[in-house]
C-alpha cells in the first residue's frame, strides 16, 4: 500500500545498499563524461549519438547537487518510494532535469511513476504496459517508454524474454498506444557483455527503435562500441554502493 512521503522528507537509506562515498562526483562526472566522448569517437560516432544517465539510487539529495550543478540534467533511479522523497524539491531548482525509472516497476506503482518521472525504461510485461497505459492517459503527460529485455535469460531478472520481445513492443506500441523509444538490458554478471549488446541492438533494429539503453559503470565503453545511445552509470560518479 503506497503511502504519501512529504516531498522534503529525507530519502530512506536501504539497509542493504547504502551509500557510502561521493567525494568528487563533479570531477568524476567530468572523467566520466571524457570517457564517453572517447569511446563516441572511437567507434566513429557522433559524440551526440549516446546521452549519459547518471544512476544517483541510494544517493541523498545534497550528494545529487554537486553533479546537478555541474550541468548534468539526466538522472535514472531504481525506487519510486526514494526518487519520491528527493526529486520533487531537486526539481523545483532544476526544472529542465530529466527523470528515468531504470528499475523493476509494481502496478500499483503506477500512477506514482507516471507523476514523477519522464522516461520509464522497465516495461517487461503486460500488465505493466497497461498500469502505466493507463495512468498516462489519467495523468495527461507524456512519458516516453523503454521496453526491458532479460537479455540473458536470467530468471532472478526482471525482463521480457528476448524470444518474446518483438511481439510485446508491437503489442505495447499499438494495443496499449505507449511511446515506446527503445529498448533496455542489464546484462548478466561476470560474463562478456558483447554478444548480449549486440543482440539488444538487433533487437531495437528490428523493431525500428532508436534508443537503446546498455553499459553501466563497468562496460559503459564497450556498451557505446556496439551501439547504446543510453548508458547508465552509477558508481562511476558517485561512488560506490554498499551493494548495486
Ligand atoms: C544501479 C544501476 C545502474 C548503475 O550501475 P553502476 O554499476 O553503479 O554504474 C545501471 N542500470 C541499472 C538498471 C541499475 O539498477
Amino acid at each position: 500500500m503506497w503511502v504519501s512521503v512529504p516531498v522534503l522528507a529525507k530519502p530512506r537509506k536501504h539497509g542493504h545498499e547504502k551509500a557510502i562515498m561521493t567525494q568528487n562526483a563533479s570531477a568524476n562526472l567530468v572523467a566520466v563524461k571524457q570517457r564517453v566522448d572517447h569511446a563516441l569517437s572511437a567507434a566513429g560516432r557522433p559524440l551526440d549519438s549516446a546521452r549519459l544517465i547518471a544512476v544517483s539510487k541510494t544517493f541523498e539529495a545534497q550528494e545529487i547537487m554537486p553533479v546537478l550543478e555541474a550541468g548534468q540534467r539526466v538522472f535514472g533511479e531504481n525506487r519510486v518510494q526514494e526518487s519520491q522523497a528527493k526529486w520533487p524539491a531537486l526539481r523545483e531548482k532544476y526544472p529542465d532535469l530529466e527523470l528515468h525509472l531504470i528499475g523493476p516497476l509494481q502496478s500499483n506503482k503506477a500512477d506514482e511513476a507516471v507523476a514523477l518521472f519522464d522516461v520509464i525504461q522497465t516495461i517487461d510485461r503486460p500488465k505493466i504496459a497497461a498500469g502505466i497505459a493507463k495512468a498516462i492517459t489519467e495523468s495527461g503527460r507524456k512519458i516516453r517508454c523503454l521496453v526491458q529485455v532479460n537479455i540473458g535469460n536470467e530468471p532472478q531478472k526482471a525482463g521480457i524474454e528476448p524470444e518474446k520481445a518483438d511481439a510485446f513492443i508491437q503489442s505495447c506500441l499499438k494495443e496499449h498506444r505507449l511511446d515506446i523509444i527503445g529498448v533496455m538490458c542489464i546484462p548478466p554478471v561476470d560474463e562478456d557483455p558483447v554478444p548480449y549488446f549486440e543482440n539488444l541492438k538487433r533487437i531495437a533494429l528490428r523493431n525500428n527503435l532508436k534508443q537503446i539503453s546498455m553499459g553501466m559503470s563497468g562496460d559503459f565503453e564497450a556498451a557505446l562500441a556496439h551501439g547504446a545511445t543510453m548508458v547508465r552509470v552509477g558508481s562511476a560518479i558517485f561512488g560506490t554502493r554498499a551493494k548495486p
